[in-house]
């Protein structure tokens, strides 16, 4: 059987608890070493525990010449898509398909908040995307965002407030374009912490678990490749794989081909940002040349996934998320970010499976 051909729609899950089991016991099955780091401050909403489970084949710690380490969930709800394709990893015997000497890690749900409340951000309302930065060198200034943090954020989710704070965006939308409106609201800022894609003041729990699990496993590693799975940019079901421009992307662009994006060319769907994932090597694990790409699957039209965003901070900041219409906005941020279709999961893991075939071979390299 070719299985990069299968329909994978049993490795994808309907929920943080259900992706979870799915994903220690395809380990278990793998033969894979477990490990799992518990969130102290925060829990699910029936009081279980939020852990990043980390699964490692090949090599032991400190013994690996290279390794591949994927991670899902940066972005919480985004990690049915990331959880499904590392469930897939491990089915399918990923770790079979990598050089000599190289260890596979796998990484599940670093933002396990994010991911069993059906929102993008940590419990601390931080983007863990824009978090990865040395917090004591100061903060870049977001003036753009700042310019439309009012309207993106209005007080009452129904009235005339509401009313005027759409018919404002509407019109920046016209007068800039809606690349423009997602660069202002999207690329970071440092400066309200109850707005849309905050980065921060200091590390979130995720950031610093994140740089635990390099430290644990990538240390001493000569090579690494990192895979980051994210969706809600894109035509449904495509991805495009995105690349921080520096050296590492010229390496990504040797290894996953010319249809590696860079936002800082100006031809990705991104939007530049600062703090990303890549971001929790540095000083960690230096000696390492690591490549990351993250892999950027599409879902729903870009205004759709913004206004989802924006309902969910509505809805934790002055709302209630276990009311009808908290339910219904958390079903439009679950839509907004998961194509929960055979078809769309089909399609992201033959686009996973042929990424970590090129890794194994980038690493071979
Ligand atoms: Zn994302």
């Amino acid at each position: 059987m070719n299985l990069s051909e299968s329909v994978p729609d049993s490795w994808f899950s309907a929920d943080y608890a259900e992706a979870r089991a799915k994903f220690r016991a395809a380990a278990e099955r793998a033969g894979a070493a477990l490990s799992a780091y518990r969130n102290p401050d925060t829990r699910q909403a029936d009081g279980g525990d939020l852990t990043t489970d980390v699964a490692r084949l090949g090599p032991a710690p400190g013994a690996a010449a290279k390794v591949l380490i994927a991670s899902s969930g940066t972005h919480g709800v985004e990690g049915f898509c990331g959880s499904g394709c590392q469930v897939g990893m491990l089915e399918t015997g990923a770790h079979r398909l990598l050089p000599a000497g190289c260890a596979l890690v796998l990484v599940h749900a670093i933002n396990p908040y994010g991911f069993a409340w059906l929102r993008r951000v940590t419990e601390d309302n931080i983007d863990l995307n824009r978090n990865n930065l040395d917090h004591g060198a100061g903060h870049p200034a977001n003036p753009k965002y700042a310019g439309i943090h009012d309207l993106l954020t209005p007080r009452d989710w129904h009235g005339p407030g509401r009313e005027a704070a759409d018919t404002a965006i509407a019109a920046y939308i016209k007068e800039h374009g809606l690349f423009a409106f997602q660069e202002a609201v999207s690329g970071g800022q440092y400066d309200y912490p109850d707005g849309l894609f905050y980065g921060g003041r200091a590390l979130s729990w995720s950031a610093r678990t994140w740089r635990e699990i390099i430290e644990a496993h990538c240390r001493g590693a000569g090579r690494a490749a990192h895979l980051d799975f994210h969706t809600g940019l894109g035509d449904y079901g495509a991805c495009e794989i995105i690349s921080v421009e520096g050296a590492g992307a010229e390496r990504a662009r040797l290894w996953y081909g010319d249809e590696v994006k860079s936002p800082e060319k100006n031809d990705s769907l991104s939007a530049v940002v600062t703090g990303s994932m890549e971001n929790g090597f540095d000083g960690i694990a230096q000696e390492t040349e690591v490549t990351t790409v993250a892999l950027e699957y599409g879902t729903r039209p870009l205004y759709d996934v913004l206004e989802a965003l924006r309902a969910d901070n509505w809805v934790h900041l002055h709302g209630d998320p276990a009311s009808e219409e908290g339910k219904a906005i958390k079903r439009q941020i679950r839509d907004a970010f998961y194509g929960d279709e055979p078809e769309w999961k089909a399609t992201i893991w033959a686009t996973a499976d042929r990424v970590v075939r090129q890794a194994a071979a980038g690493l071979a390299g």
